[in-house]
């Protein structure tokens, strides 16, 4: 059985020119992208996208950066995937992150650390959904 999550290139990896090579990484550890699309979220929508974190001191900030600029929106599919993009991407702060993980590659810090991914399966459904309608 496959799982599905949502992954997104944050505005700092765009601005960083490193779409290509997260691309390339999320293809090189097998994963199906079944849809994918560019975006420049508005404030209001970057706040939807995260609004279980509404209450935390970086929400503001946070949903400022995540509508700062372009942001690259993929619907991954493997097996585990859900667990296996959290592995690739790396701690949520990319100076805790271990080496080979896209956010010690990639992340400037705690709020711009390059990738989103969905942390459980109710959440990756949501979340799909909150981009990806049909
Ligand atoms: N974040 C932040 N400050 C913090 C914790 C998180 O700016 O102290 C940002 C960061 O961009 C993170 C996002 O908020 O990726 C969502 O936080 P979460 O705890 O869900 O981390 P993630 O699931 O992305 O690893
Ligand atoms: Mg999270």
């Amino acid at each position: 059985m496959t799982e599905k999550t949502l992954a997104i290139i944050k505005p700092d990896a765009v601005k960083k020119k490193v779409v290509g090579k997260i691309i390339q990484r999320i293809e090189d550890e097998g994963f199906e992208i079944r849809s994918m699309k560019m975006l420049h979220l508005t404030k209001e929508e970057a706040k939807g996208f995260y609004i279980v974190h509404k209450d935390k001191k970086f929400y503001n900030s946070l949903t400022d950066f995540m509508s700062s600029g372009e942001i690259v929106v993929m619907l991954l599919e493997q097996e585990n995937a859900i667990a296996h993009w959290r592995e690739v991407m790396g701690a949520t702060d990319p100076a805790l992150a271990t080496p080979g993980t896209i956010r010690h590659g990639f992340g400037f810090s705690v709020e711009r650390n390059a990738v989103h991914g969905s942390d459980g399966q109710a959440t990756a459904e949501w979340e799909i959904n909150y981009f990806f309608k049909e």
